[in-house]
């Protein structure tokens, strides 16, 4: 910094007319949220601020790879934090990116991004003012503290700048005449009255190592140091120019070393307090100074190059902490060195929770930040981990790749990719560390069983590694989560596959008529009610040589004995002249109809093809509004109808058609087993009116209304679903002359 005066606040900075500007609505709401709030872990803001340097210093860090001309105005990567108590003010500088004007107006104020609103929503409902930092929004956190915020700030492209706000809806910007800054920002807090502990050097000493321990650029606090000097006699009169006991804005010396010892000099002595004159007649006095002088808080080596054995729970969680401003420490973490033919050093961390906007299309894709040699590099680097793993967060240092790396470069990277590789397969060791132990692991999958069960869709190479970590209710335990190796462990003699059934919830598919014959035979059925199921099982099919199978699709076969099997082809024979008849009547709605093997008490079910989608599936297409349509007509047109031979209504019909094919009652009645098999079945209805039409008749035929004259609900003209009236008091089973 060519002046790095601790005077950071400068009096009088914005001499040119400044602009005014409102605050965005929302951003102001949250303003005004923070400046009043009685929440009492205000400290928060300085890891905040101390964060949005380390990413203005990484910004600068990774533009630098590529074009070093823009160090030159300033070398040095570093933060620096002045507590100001003559002025009462707390400035954060550093020499990172810094801010053009158009990027103060849009980052500081008039654009609000999607976390503004959620973190309001989620302080409504109770989160702690702590998690400011997931949501995005974390410069607002110095009103915490202060009530008047400057932010000077010089960006190579533009001239230096001054934002100001005292909260209250508006902000000014102007060009800064205060002192220069050859590149960064500094941000003043004008702290508020009981906010004045955080000029106490104790209190930010112990922040910054509580909170920002980890962060990988130089943060030097401007401490006052009294020492003892030994100065000539003669010069004392010139050296007491100033008297008093304040101590002067002293200028440390500009190209100083940031890696100075503590207590070290290395500023220039401007104040000095009392001595007497007792030695004034020698040659030489000792006095004492006061001096102000920068102290580096954060000297420990990046923690990754310690050895694990090394390192507490606690420097992991604080490490966890300071990347990924999570207020609450990790569920679980892996630290390890990859040797070998290219060498690299990594701690992953498991969040205990997923951010809020995980699966949000614009996120960034993953949250590990990449080092060479110690030298941070990026924290976006799209092809270090797959996206499915986009929850883990951490650091990988290579000794390999090249220091001045870019993002082209990276894409075809064969050293990037042997990392890639490896860090998946320790996030493997990881999952499975944490299946070892149920309550973690409850919490883990609760949080991110999406992306296991995404993994499983796109990473084929580690299928059978993320599948033995899903977990399913079933119908054996509808309350707790089992594992498929669980499952197949106990599966009944004679059972062959592992089966399944997709739905929307729980209670749509537990009582599936699906599941009829499964249960009575005692084979367990894995509940799979969320969408992404269907994609995951789509690609899983085996697990552990066992084939999983729908037991709403078409082409399960139920292991069965011999007897068993004679019995139902002798069943599937008597039906057949009732499935033909019930084919005609429904024409294209069903592919064909069967007799069904998996039926034990419903009439009939509806099944889909085995390798199209499933009930659910469409249920879940459909609700996709940008979805292309032409494809559901491909996918979901095959329904196979399957009735059961041992059911009364369906035995009653098998009669009336064996004696008279054409028998009229029958298409009417088999319309709405068709419709009702619909509902059971997962679909729903394209013509529900009618549907409730043929009800209604029912109804008004138990109830004996007479309604010759009645016009069927929803039933238009000219379709092929004309409906009958019913006679009078006649029983359905007595309907007559339909159509
Ligand atoms: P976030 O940092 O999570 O994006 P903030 O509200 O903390 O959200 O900051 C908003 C934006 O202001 C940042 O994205 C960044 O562009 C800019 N900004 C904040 N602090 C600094 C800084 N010290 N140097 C440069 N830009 C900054």
């Amino acid at each position: 910094m060519t002046d790095p005066t601790p005077a950071a606040a400068p009096a009088s900075a914005s001499s040119p007319a400044p602009e005014t500007y409102e605050f965005q609505a929302e951003i102001n709401q949250l303003m005004s949220l923070i400046i009043n709030t009685v929440y009492s872990n205000k400290e928060i803001f300085l890891r905040e601020l101390i964060s949005n340097s380390s990413d203005a210093l990484n910004k600068v860090r990774y533009q630098s790879l590529s074009d070093h001309s823009i160090l030159e105005p300033e070398p040095k990567m570093e933060i620096r934090i002045v507590p100001d108590k003559v002025n009462k003010t707390l400035t954060i500088q550093d020499t990172g990116i810094g801010m053009t004007k158009p990027d103060l107006v849009n980052n500081l104020g008039t654009i609000a991004n999607s976390g503004t609103k959620q973190y309001m929503e989620a302080l409504a409902a109770g989160a702690d003012v702590s998690m400011i930092g997931q949501f995005g929004v974390g410069f607002y956190s110095s009103y915490l503290v202060a009530d008047n915020v400057s932010v000077h700030t010089k960006n190579n492209e533009d001239e230096q700048y001054i934002w100001e706000s005292s909260a209250g809806g508006s902000f000014t910007i102007a060009k800064d005449s205060g002192p220069k800054i050859s590149r960064g920002t500094w941000i003043v807090l004008h702290l508020k009255e009981d906010q004045q502990e955080y000029l106490e050097e104790r209190r930010l000493k112990d922040l910054v190592k509580k909170h920002s321990e980890f962060i990988q650029y130089p943060i030097n606090l401007l401490v006052e140091k009294e020492v003892e000097k030994e100065v000539e006699g003669e010069d004392e009169d010139a050296e007491k120019k100033d008297d008093g006991e304040k101590v002067e804005e002293v200028k440390p010396d500009a190209d100083a070393e940031t890696e100075k010892k503590e207590g070290e000099d290395d500023t220039k002595v401007e104040d000095i307090t009392e001595d007497d004159d007792k030695e004034a007649e020698s040659k030489k006095k000792t006095i004492k100074v006061k001096e102000n002088e920068w102290q580096l808080l954060n000297k420990n080596k990046p923690i990754w190059t310690r050895k694990p054995e090394d390192v507490t729970k606690e420097e992991y969680a604080s490490f966890y902490k300071s990347i990924t401003n999570d207020w609450e420490e990790h569920l679980h973490v892996k630290h390890f060195t990859l040797e070998g033919q290219l060498e690299f050093k990594a701690i992953i961390f498991v969040p205990k929770r997923a951010p809020f906007d995980l699966f949000e299309p614009r996120k960034k894709l993953n949250n590990i930040k990449l080092y060479v040699k110690r030298v941070f590099i990026m924290d976006n680097c799209e092809d270090i981990i797959p996206e499915y793993l986009n929850f883990i967060k951490g650091v990988v240092d290579s000794e390999d790749l090249p220091l001045n790396l870019s993002r082209e470069m990276l894409q075809q990277n064969k050293i990037l990719k042997v990392i890639r590789k490896n860090l998946v397969k320790k996030c493997m060791e990881l999952f499975t560390e944490l299946a070892e132990n149920k309550e973690d692991y409850k919490t883990f999958y609760e949080q991110f069983s999406k992306n296991i069960k995404l993994g499983i869709h796109e990473d084929a190479a580690n299928r059978d590694k993320l599948a033995a970590l899903l977990r399913y209710n079933s119908t054996k335990y509808p309350e707790d989560l089992i594992s498929l190796k669980e499952y197949v462990e106990r599966m009944k003699e004679g059972q062959k596959n592992i089966y399944y059934i997709t739905g929307e919830s729980k209670k749509a598919v537990q009582n599936s008529p699906f599941l009829e014959k499964l249960k009575q035979k005692g084979f367990e059925v894995l509940f799979m009610v969320e969408p992404i199921d269907e994609y995951c099982v789509q690609q899983l099919k085996e697990f552990d040589g066992k084939k999983l199978v729908c037991a709403s699709k078409e082409g399960m076969e139920l292991e069965e004995s011999e007897e068993e099997k004679k019995k139902r082809e002798e069943e599937k024979k008597a039906c057949e002249t009732l499935c033909t008849v019930i084919k005609e009547h429904l024409g294209d709605k069903v592919e064909k109809v069967v007799a069904s093997e998996r039926l034990s008490d419903s009439p009939c079910i509806l099944v889909t093809g085995e390798y199209g989608w499933s009930a659910n599936m469409e249920r879940i297409m459909k609700a996709q509004a940008l979805r292309d349509s032409s494809l559901s007509t491909y996918m979901s047109s095959r329904k196979t109808m399957e009735i059961n031979p041992t059911n009364a209504i369906i035995t009653e019909l098998r009669k009336r058609v064996d004696a008279d094919k054409t028998e009229k009652t029958v298409k009417d009645l088999v319309n709405l087993l068709f419709d009702t098999a619909l509902l059971t079945s997962g679909f729903s209805l394209d013509e529900p009116n009618i549907f409730a039409a043929r009800i209604h008749r029912m109804i008004k035929l138990g109830l004996s209304i007479d309604d010759d004259t009645d016009e069927v609900e929803g039933a238009k003209e000219g379709e092929d679903e004309e409906l009958p009236p019913l006679e009078d008091g006649a029983a359905a089973s007595n309907m007559e002359e339909v159509d």
